[in-house]
């Protein structure tokens, strides 16, 4: 029997999860997700990930289906069925099922909620320690990339041309500043100097990202949150990304030209040693 899924409060063999065809999420991309990391067994950064799941369905305008509370003791419930030591948990909450309309349905209609976990390691991976090759692509998405919906066909888009072309990844780029990777925060070093992009709508609000940049403070480490260019990038002494799944991750190419000595440099192998050190210590 395969994984136990959480499906509108059952859970159920993944054989048989099941939601309609009617739903808003598969029909209009109408729903948001969250990425939780496990680590022994343990969630991430739990409170964070339901804070931005919470602004995110504000934004759109959907009830929250449950409290935080809930929200906990399913995904512990999850990993404790899945006997989940490292890997994630996927959550997604949709509008839920009504006859295709743009108008969105009554308030009251149930929204759709489903999560999956996905085994795997988080910590000893070969991007961790040989870095990612990426390549830049013109962003294509939406204004609202602060709000995490599913409609992630152009992220996925942009990741396919780096894999066209024999590379792991792509930052994208508008208006001649990255605002982010594919499905991560970017960031540069120069000198002593850690840049990533400030908040807006024009990224994902990384709750990786304000860990880090938490972290970094407390090091001493210098910190500008602002957009960079392609070029400065490229002259970078380091570069690396950040996300839930993938922590901190050293970039050691991009559109071909190696940074910095094209291995991974120090800054971003101390920070991925020091958030993986504060998520094991931290985790719920
Ligand atoms: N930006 C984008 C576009 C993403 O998809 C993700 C990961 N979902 C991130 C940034 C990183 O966010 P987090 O650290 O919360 O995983």
């Amino acid at each position: 029997m395969g994984r136990a899924v959480f499906v509108n409060g059952d859970f159920v063999p993944e054989e048989e999860a099941r939601v309609s065809v009617f739903d808003r999420g598969f029909l209009f991309a109408d729903g948001v997700y969250e990425v939780v990391s496990v680590l022994e067994g343990r969630l991430v950064d739990f409170p964070g990930h339901m804070a931005r799941l919470r602004r995110s369905l504000g934004e759109l305008g959907i009830a929250p289906p449950m409290e935080e509370p809930e929200f906990l003791a399913m995904h512990r419930e999850l990993v404790a069925r899945n006997a989940l030591e490292e890997g994630l948990v996927y959550l997604q909450v949709t509008r839920g099922a009504a006859d295709r309309d743009f108008i969105f349905p009554p308030a009251e209609t149930p929204r759709t909620v489903v999560a999956f976990t996905q085994a795997g390691p988080l910590v000893d991976k070969p991007a961790g320690r040989e870095g990612l090759r990426i390549i830049t692509v013109p962003d294509i998405r939406w204004g609202r990339r602060d709000i995490k919906t599913v409609q992630l066909l152009a992220p996925s888009l942009c990741k396919m041309a780096a894999k066209r072309v024999g590379k792991d990844d792509a930052w994208m780029v508008e208006d001649g500043v990255v605002t982010e990777g594919t499905s991560n925060n970017a960031y540069i070093v120069a000198g002593d100097t850690i840049i990533t992009r400030d908040l807006s709508n024009s990224i994902l609000h990384g709750i990786t990202r304000a860990a880090v940049l938490r972290l970094a403070r407390e090091a001493q480490m210098r910190l500008e949150e602002r957009p960079f260019t392609v070029e400065e990038a490229k002259a970078a002494d380091e570069a690396f990304v950040t996300s839930a799944s993938s922590f901190v991750t050293p970039v050691v190419e991009i559109d071909g030209l190696l940074i910095g000595e094209g291995v991974p440099g120090p800054v971003a192998a101390r920070l991925r040693e020091i958030y993986v050190a504060d998520a094991r210590k931290s985790a719920i």
